[in-house]
C-alpha cells in the first residue's frame, strides 16, 4: 500500500493515494482537515477550526483536533455543491453534434463517464439528472465506488406532456409507477415546451395524477414549466419548478406559500448554446439556422428580469440547478457568477442554495448540503473568497466526497499522512 501511495504522490495524484487507502483499509480512517474559513452551508461562517471525518461522514468539527492531514487554511472550505438540474448523460456525439448517440456503445460509455468526472472535479458532488435511461448505470457504478463522479439521482425517462395523448390520469399513475420500478428517484414532468411556446401540453387533472401519484409512491415531482403551468404544477403539490419564467408575482407568492421549490437559471444553458451553437444547430429542439440562435440572446434578460423578481418573494425557496448539457458539464459553477453578477444575488445566499437548501429541496438535508456531525463528508475548498469574488467558485482545488478525497491541488495543501509523513 505504502509504495503505491507513494506513486501516487510522485504522480501528484495525493487524494488518489488517499482515496485508494479508504477503499481498502477495513479499519475506521480518521482524516483531519484544517480550515481558516469554512462556509457552513447553512449561511453561518467558522473560523480556524478543524473538521473531523470518519470513513464516509464528518464526525466533529474541533479546533484542536490532531493531527492534521489536510490543511486547507489559506482557502474557503464549504459543502459540496448539489445541482439540481443536470443532464449527466448528454454529450456530443462522434460527429460532435448534440445529442447523436454516434460512436459505439462503448465511446458513448466513456463520455457520460468523463461528464461524471468534471463535474466532481468542479466541486459538485451531488447532482440531479432529469434524465436519461443512461443515467442509470452511471448513478449505480459511482454508487458502488466503481467510477469517480458526484452522487447521481435520476428521473430516468421523463413524462412530457402531450395534451390528450399524454394519458388518463390512471395511465399517467401507471407510467409514475413504471418509474419509480426502473429506479428513478424522482419524477420530471414537462408541463409546456419552451419560453417561446408556453402554452400548457399537460391539464391540471394530468398534473395532479402524476404529482400525486409520485408523492404516493415516496418520489419528488420536477416540473418544467413556464407561465400558466408555473401555477398548475404548484396547486397540483408538485415539488419543484424548473425554469418558470413568465410565471407573475402572484403565482410564485402561492409557490411560497406551498412551500414549492423554484429552480431558475441565469445563464450557463444560454451561453453554453450559444458558445457551441455549431454543434447544436440543426439538432432536434434546435434552431435549423445559425441565425436562428440570435433569438437566444435576447432571451437572457428575460430570465435575468424573471429571477430579479422571484427573489424579491417573501419566502421563495430559490434552489441551484443549471441545466447543464452538452458542452456544459464541468462547467456549472460559471452559474454562480451569473447569478451574482448579472442578476444581484447576494453570494452567500448563491452558496446556500446549492448546499442545505439544495439539499432540503433533494429530501437530504440529514445526509448532505452542511459541514456538520452525523452528514456525508462532501467537503471542497476554493482558491479565494466567493463572498468577496465570486470567480473564486472556478478555483475548487480540493474535493472530498464521502471521505474520499478526488482533488488535492491547492497551494501548500499537501495531505500529510498521504504525501508528508514518513
Ligand atoms: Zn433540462
Amino acid at each position: 500500500m505504502r509504495f503505491w501511495r507513494v506513486v501516487l504522490s510522485i504522480l501528484g495524484v495525493c487524494g488518489l493515494a488517499q482515496g485508494i487507502k479508504s477503499e481498502s483499509s477495513l479499519q475506521t480512517q480518521r482524516i483531519v482537515i484544517a480550515a481558516s474559513v469554512v462556509l457552513d452551508g447553512k449561511g453561518g461562517v467558522l473560523h480556524d477550526s478543524r473538521i473531523v471525518v470518519e470513513d464516509s461522514k464528518i464526525v466533529a468539527i474541533d479546533p484542536k483536533a490532531l493531527p492534521v492531514d489536510y490543511d486547507l487554511r489559506g482557502l474557503t472550505v464549504l459543502p459540496g455543491w448539489i445541482d439540481a438540474h443536470v443532464h449527466i448523460a448528454w454529450s456530443f456525439g462522434k460527429d460532435g453534434k448534440n445529442g447523436s448517440p454516434g460512436g459505439a456503445p462503448e465511446e458513448v460509455a466513456y463520455q457520460v463517464a468523463s461528464n461524471a468526472w468534471v463535474t466532481l472535479m468542479a466541486g459538485f458532488t451531488t447532482v440531479q439528472s432529469v434524465g436519461s435511461p443512461a443515467d442509470l448505470p452511471l448513478r449505480d457504478a459511482i454508487r458502488e465506488g466503481l467510477l469517480p463522479g458526484p452522487r447521481i439521482l435520476t428521473a430516468v425517462e421523463t413524462l412530457t406532456g402531450r395534451g390528450e395523448q399524454t394519458g388518463t390520469p390512471d395511465e399517467i399513475r401507471a407510467f409514475v409507477r413504471k418509474q419509480k420500478d426502473a429506479g428513478a428517484d424522482l419524477i420530471k414532468i414537462f408541463a409546456n415546451y419552451s419560453v417561446r411556446r408556453p402554452e400548457m401540453m399537460i391539464s391540471q387533472e394530468q398534473l395532479n395524477a402524476a404529482c400525486d401519484e409520485a408523492r404516493k409512491q415516496g418520489l419528488r415531482t420536477l416540473v418544467h414549466a413556464y407561465k400558466d403551468a408555473v401555477r398548475a404544477a404548484t396547486l397540483a403539490g408538485c415539488t419543484e419548478i424548473e425554469h418558470g419564467v413568465l410565471a407573475t408575482d402572484d403565482d410564485l407568492k402561492l409557490m411560497a406559500e406551498k412551500g414549492t421549490y423554484l429552480d431558475p437559471q441565469a445563464g450557463v444553458v444560454w451561453e453554453n448554446y450559444l458558445a457551441n451553437k455549431e454543434k447544436f444547430v440543426g439538432t432536434p429542439g434546435f434552431p435549423n439556422s445559425l441565425e436562428g440562435f440570435a433569438g437566444m440572446q435576447s432571451l437572457i434578460p428575460i430570465y435575468h428580469e424573471f429571477m430579479r423578481r422571484a427573489m424579491k418573494i417573501e419566502g421563495l425557496k430559490i434552489v441551484f440547478g443549471t441545466d447543464a448539457l452538452a458542452g456544459a458539464h464541468g462547467r456549472n459553477a460559471e452559474e454562480f457568477i451569473d447569478r451574482v453578477r448579472d442578476v444581484g444575488i447576494d453570494p452567500m445566499e448563491a452558496m446556500v442554495s446549492a448546499n442545505s437548501l439544495g439539499a432540503r429541496a433533494l429530501g437530504m438535508a440529514d445526509q448532505i448540503g452542511s459541514i456538520a456531525p452525523g452528514l456525508q463528508a462532501d467537503i471542497i475548498a476554493l482558491d479565494g473568497d466567493p463572498l468577496k469574488d465570486i470567480t473564486a467558485v472556478r478555483r475548487v482545488v480540493f474535493v472530498m466526497k464521502g471521505g474520499v478525497v478526488y482533488k488535492n491541488v491547492g497551494r501548500g495543501a499537501i495531505p500529510v499522512n498521504a504525501c508528508v509523513q514518513p
